[in-house]
């Protein structure tokens, strides 16, 4: 079994991670099942640095096991991509799930379906002793609707539709959103590597 750090306290991600990986021979651990605790520093330019940068200090700590860092948002195409990476502090510092939304409600007010364009985009990096080693990305295309549906997933789900269900993602089940989300995409990339030759590495770390 291999062996995965999450360097995430986000317990929606954590849940997600979980079921993409179920199938795998991958066990999964993320900071809450860590004796120790690591400050997550956020403030790269891009889904990358950031991903990175939640990645490469647990790994450290860590150096025999793999560590993703995962970073993810809502690029709006009406908003010139943003929130971006400022996805979970979009309505300021005691920013809330509920309060984002009603803020980018608020912004797109009064635009038609083709101007509410938008895309959910995660990236992985995967860490081992201190080093960045493998960058996987997902991306998810939808349209934000008018108003909150559904009580599923987390963030944005109830607000990010996908016009070919007819639903938001927070109308799916788990189960249907992993198979086409932008984190089930990247961590089936993960896993794909940790099946590879991320785990022939691993073994080449044991001996
Ligand atoms: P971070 O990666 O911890 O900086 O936070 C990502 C933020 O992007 C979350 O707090 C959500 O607001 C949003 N986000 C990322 N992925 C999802 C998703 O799958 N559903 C809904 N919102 C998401």
């Amino acid at each position: 079994m291999t062996e995965l750090i999450v360097a995430t306290k986000n317990a929606g991600k954590v849940k997600e991670i979980r079921e993409i990986l179920s199938a795998a021979e991958v066990e999964v651990k993320c900071l809450e099942d860590l004796p120790d605790t690591y400050a997550l520093i956020e403030d790269g330019r891009t889904f990358e640095e950031n991903a990175a940068k939640k990645a490469i200090p647990v790994s450290r700590v860590y150096p025999r096991v793999w560590t993703a860092g995962e970073d993810s948002g809502l690029e709006v195409d009406a908003l010139d991509g943003a929130p971006g990476i400022f996805s979970k502090r979009y309505s300021g510092a005691d920013a809330t799930d509920q309060k984002n939304n009603e803020k980018l409600l608020a912004a797109l007010r009064g635009l038609p379906p083709q101007q509410r364009t938008a895309r959910y985009r995660c990236c992985v990096v995967l860490a081992r002793a201190g080093r960045a080693v493998k960058v996987c990305e997902g991306v998810l295309e939808g349209v934000i609707a008018v108003s909150p549906q559904g009580n599923g997933g987390f963030g944005y789900d109830p607000i990010f539709s996908l016009p070919e269900y007819g639903k938001t993602i927070a109308q799916l089940s788990s189960a249907e959103k992993n198979a086409v989300s932008h984190r089930g995409r990247a961590f089936e990339k993960v896993r794909d590597f940790l099946q590879g030759s991320g785990g022939r590495q691993e073994i080449r770390g044991k001996e």
